[in-house]
């Protein structure tokens, strides 16, 4: 019989860079694990087989209590600024890279105590682990660069925090988990040595077209800006907030990264806060923009000393608002069906904005009912009526978009082109809080049905799938009120 134990080959990639970058760190063993959920995409980049991934032997490496033979488990260093202040050093205080496969990283989370665990105790609890494998899952199917997830496992073994809650360790996939915070890290120790090591190590292994260039690393800071202001566009159009944009949270690969307090936009308002512990704001939905590009120049700062110029640190920055803001035209466009930009589309876009506002419109409803609306017909127009409270403001908003449909290429106005090509970017399912919620539940009573269910249907989010009908609704009233910490 095959063993994972044997077969799985990890490489190591980062002991190129030395123990100052990753420290060697075994995960600790939780008691008798069990598995929670799996998924057959990333089992499949791995090479695992749906059998093998039912055996006990995943679920004790998947946990972090036998390793394969190959591996040599590794816990890196990093630094960052949190909400807007330096917090100097942080790393992975309980996340444990195993090294790599098949191009990507698989990172044990929550998998017992580092030499950056600071005051924490190593672990994740089931519920965030729960919302981080979810989450992952939907953002993937929605189409937005996310790191991967490969399972959950959990332990009845209990783990403290607001209250006592039970042990649960998700195992992770990406190219890389390096963060805008790595570079942070030894420009603020004054190491320029290692920070060109870092930048070498990432361009040679996920940058390689930037080898050559004059100037790789500004190249590289260009590029990662360029992805972060894509990232950001697809967030803010797909109602997504990451709740904790701290630059250690940001992937210089552009690939949204560490899941806690997230949320998706439901009754929308612009001003936001889905994570309770973010008493300012400063990570609202209005101001992830922003972030986004203040955390491309904490970059910029860190890489400083590798560009050497101020004046090409600033010019490779600069291009951050104009590449968020037609990123961020064209997918606004696209989801409301226009094929080409045309003048006082931005104002269109702007009012809808506004009155999706005014009636504090569910995100995701709205634009899946808009899907519907017909050129010359009002007739389905009740069913996003039937959403607001202040009618007309839709009515004259509705009367502004099908002026403007009918200025459009014959061809991509008509309903039965457009309405198609809407419904395929504009999910009719997301991860709502009540649904997490849900499967948390019944997770803790051992039932893991729940999740899986999510799991098949956020793998395809755009799809009608009738049978599921009941997860698209609008959230039920304790649903609202969910709120999320950054506890985890
Ligand atoms: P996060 O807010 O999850 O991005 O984490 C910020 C920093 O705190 C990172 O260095 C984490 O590794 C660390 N951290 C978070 N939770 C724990 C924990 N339970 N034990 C150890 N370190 C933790
Ligand atoms: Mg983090």
């Amino acid at each position: 019989m095959s063993s994972l134990i044997q077969e799985l080959s990890l490489a190591d990639p980062y002991a190129v860079l030395g123990d100052k970058f990753s420290v060697p760190q075994a995960p600790t063993p939780l008691p008798a694990p069990y598995l929670m959920a799996t998924s057959p995409s990333s089992l499949a980049i791995c090479g695992i087989s749906p059998k093998q991934a039912t055996s006990a032997e995943f679920v004790e490496i998947f946990t972090g209590n036998q390793l394969p033979l190959q591996c040599k488990p590794r816990a890196t260093v990093y630094s960052g600024h949190q909400f807007g202040a330096w917090a100097g050093q942080l790393g992975d205080g309980r996340a444990i890279s195993l090294g790599e496969l098949a191009g990507h990283e698989v990172q044990l989370k929550g998998a017992g105590l580092t030499p950056f665990s600071r005051m924490g105790d190593g672990r994740a609890v089931l519920r965030s682990s729960i919302r981080e494998f979810l989450c992952s899952e939907a953002m993937l199917g929605l189409g937005v660069p996310t790191t991967r997830v490969l399972c959950i496992t959990g332990s009845d073994s209990v783990v403290l925090r607001e209250q006592a809650e039970t042990a649960a360790v998700v195992t992770r996939l990406a190219p890389s988990f390096i963060r805008f915070g790595s570079f942070e890290h030894w420009f603020y120790n004054n190491d320029i040595e290692s920070l060109f090591q870092l930048a070498d190590f990432v361009i040679h292994r996920y940058y390689p077209e930037f080898i050559n260039s004059k100037q790789p690393y500004t190249a590289l800071l260009k590029e990662v800006t360029r992805r972060t202001a894509h990232l950001i566009a697809q967030w803010q159009t797909t109602g997504f907030m990451h709740g904790v944009m701290n630059t250690d949270n940001m992937s210089i690969l552009g690939l949204t990264l560490d899941y806690g307090p997230f949320g998706f936009m439901e009754a929308f308002n612009p001003q936001h806060i889905c994570n309770h512990s973010d008493y300012y704001g400063r990570y609202s939905y209005a101001m992830q923009p922003k972030i986004g590009q203040w955390n491309c120049y904490a970059l910029g700062q860190a890489m400083l000393p590798l560009i050497g110029s101020v004046e090409e640190t600033k010019s490779a920055l600069s291009h951050f608002d104009s590449e968020y803001e037609s990123k961020l035209t064209s997918l606004w466009q696209t989801k409301i069906g226009l094929t080409c930009y045309m003048a006082g589309d931005n104002e269109l876009i702007k009012s809808m904005l506004e009155m999706m506002e005014i009636n504090q419109l569910d995100f995701t409803i709205f634009f899946r009912r808009l899907c519907d609306i017909r050129l010359n017909d009002t007739s389905k127009d009740n069913y996003l009526r039937d959403l607001c409270v202040d009618r007309d403001s839709l009515d004259q908003w509705l009367s502004q978009y099908r002026q403007r449909l009918l200025k459009e290429p014959v061809e991509s106005s008509k309903d039965d082109v457009r309405q198609p090509a809407m419904r395929r970017c504009n999910p009719k399912f997301i991860l709502r809080n009540y649904l997490a919620q849900n499967a948390i539940e019944a997770a803790q009573r051992h039932d893991f049905s729940e999740i899986e269910k999510l799991r098949q249907i956020l793998s395809h989010p755009f799809d009608e799938q009738p049978e599921n009908e009941a997860y698209a609704n609008l959230p039920p009233d304790w649903g609202k009120a969910i709120s999320v910490s950054c506890s985890s």
